[in-house]
């Protein structure tokens, strides 16, 4: 009896040495995993407004691993890559994402991120599917390892719902005149619960409201489009969200269910307003009280301690140059046509008369690899004209061309090295071009994002789940963005994502 207590305290002792040297295996995991994507949200909103805050924000500020200095390590910073890169942990260089729109050589067309028109689109819009998207995501391994439930993913915008989630999602929905819709590549006729929804009408509730100097058009087609810049988008975005954690059952049983909400309209009031409006001021507030209402609804579902949180953005945004002109700060309009004009002119003059330029990438430019008929113009050289032409326009800072950007000729600070983690061999322009901090193109008003500085690259990252999880506190280091999905794999007890680059941000794992 006394040898068998003995034998029976030893073997315990192993097994529980044994257990503490292993990787995750029955302990407990979170029953539900959230991903809130603010579109456009800069790091400096939380330091700007945080003594507002009194909902969500405040409480991932006070319970959560705040990470300071957060950056997208790629450019082009654009809401396809940044939503790509989130729960894949690649960057566009592995993902094959590399930008919102580019030239896809092997269809002979510009296409999005998320276009595919071998699924049918269901409730309206485009047929989207993540087809394009060439690498797994936290969701798809939680599936594949066995200990994942569903995966689902919501915003306003296609690319917003679809990257995130993953190829082997469940689901994904996204917004178009006003109702919830889908596509094909997850099921043949959208749920139930979602008709159920959209019979409703939700969006029509907000006809005629006023919002800061704004006053919402009547239910109808107007609405529908200015809803988009108003804060009720992201309020038809979180019912939804709600509605789907209840109507799917997400959190509720041993596998972990992973649902990615993106809110959207911070990004196009900024498009409009640039980042220090009383417009982009309230939207942040009522950011704020959104996703302590998603916070909520989630633990309600899952139970207190059954949910693990993660906030971040897609990308930041530059401020208005005007504005910055005004205050003496850097930054301007260039010529975009300009540059265009004198690249063709240059080549012309080089090569004679030829159809030069293939199409207009986020980026830079694709050239046609044989623009002259009947003359050998090696694409290296088209390459090299066209970069020399463009590094003396005014206000350009770097140019890229593709053969230096594919033998890893890169000088390597690290503006170079987000171009080159962004560059994808597939669908990246032939010359990339950066221009200086805050000089945007002259083609349209208010501000945007794209370029590898801190105004867009900088955003928030904070962890928040169970104390077994996550360690609160602020971080300062410098982190990636693309170090969430390693960090969320380890986490899990799941492998890493297939195209992941970043790194396990092991200080918050307690
Ligand atoms: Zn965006």
């Amino acid at each position: 009896m006394k040898l068998r207590g003995w034998l029976l305290a030893f073997l315990l002792g192993s097994a529980n040495v044994a257990v503490a040297q292993l990787p995750p295996q029955t302990e407990e995991r979170p029953a539900l995993v959230v991903l809130v994507v603010v579109d456009q949200m800069r790091y400096d909103y939380l330091t700007r407004f945080g003594h507002e805050f009194d909902s969500g924000l405040k409480r991932l500020l006070q319970e959560g691993a705040v990470f300071t200095n957060a950056n997208y390590e790629a450019a082009p910073t654009m809401t396809a890559v940044g939503h790509s890169t989130i729960l894949s942990g690649a960057t566009p260089s592995v993902s094959g994402i590399a930008g919102n729109t580019w030239y896809e050589r092997a269809e002979g067309r510009n296409v999005t991120s998320v276009f595919d028109d071998e699924v049918t689109a269901l409730g309206g819009g485009n047929g989207a599917s993540p087809k394009r998207l060439a690498v797994t995501t936290v969701g798809d391994e939680l599936k594949y390892s066995g200990k994942g439930g569903k995966v689902f993913g919501v915003s306003l915008k296609d690319r917003s719902a679809i990257l995130p989630a993953g190829r082997t999602a469940d689901g994904a929905f996204w917004l178009v005149d006003g109702q919830f819709v889908s596509s094909s590549w997850y099921f043949e006729q959208l749920p139930a619960w979602v008709t159920r929804f959209n019979d409703a009408k939700p969006a029509d509730k907000f006809g005629g409201v006023t919002w800061v100097d704004v006053v919402m058009p009547e239910p109808g087609p107007e609405l529908y489009d200015a809803i988009d810049s108003s804060p009720f988008a992201d309020q038809l975005v979180l019912d939804f969200a709600r509605t789907l954690l209840v109507e799917e059952g997400l959190g509720l049983d041993e596998a972990t269910d992973l649902l990615s909400v993106s809110f959207s309209a911070v990004d196009y009031v900024g498009h409009a307003t640039g980042p220090d409006t009383p417009r982009m001021h309230d939207m942040i507030l009522q950011i704020d009280k959104r996703i302590g209402a998603l916070m909520e609804a989630a633990e309600r579902q899952a139970g207190e301690g059954k949910v693990l949180l993660v906030l971040t953005a897609d990308h930041g945004v530059s401020p208005v140059p005007e504005e910055n002109m005004a205050k003496g700060l850097p930054g301007g309009r260039y010529n975009t046509r300009g540059e265009r004009e004198a690249v063709e002119a240059a080549l012309t003059a080089a090569f004679g008369e030829g159809s030069y330029i293939e199409a207009n990438g986020e980026m830079g430019l694709y050239l046609n690899a044989d623009p002259v008929p009947g003359k050998k113009i090696p694409f290296e050289e088209l390459q090299r004209v066209a970069a020399e032409t463009l590094r003396q326009q005014p206000h350009v800072s770097r140019v890229y061309t593709r053969a230096d950007l594919e033998r890893g000729l890169i000088s390597g600070d690290r503006i170079d090295r987000r171009v080159y983690n962004g560059f994808s061999p597939r669908h990246s322009p032939d010359v990339l071009v950066v221009h200086e901090p805050n000089w945007l193109g002259n083609g349209f008003g208010g501000t945007t994002h794209g370029s590898p500085y801190s105004y867009d690259t900088h955003v928030p990252v904070i962890f928040w789940g169970p104390s077994y999880l996550v360690k609160p506190g602020l971080y300062h280091d410098d982190v990636a963005v693309h170090d969430i999905a390693p960090t969320l794999a380890s986490m899990l007890g799941i492998a890493t994502p297939s195209g992941a680059q970043g790194r396990v941000l092991s200080e918050i794992i307690p």
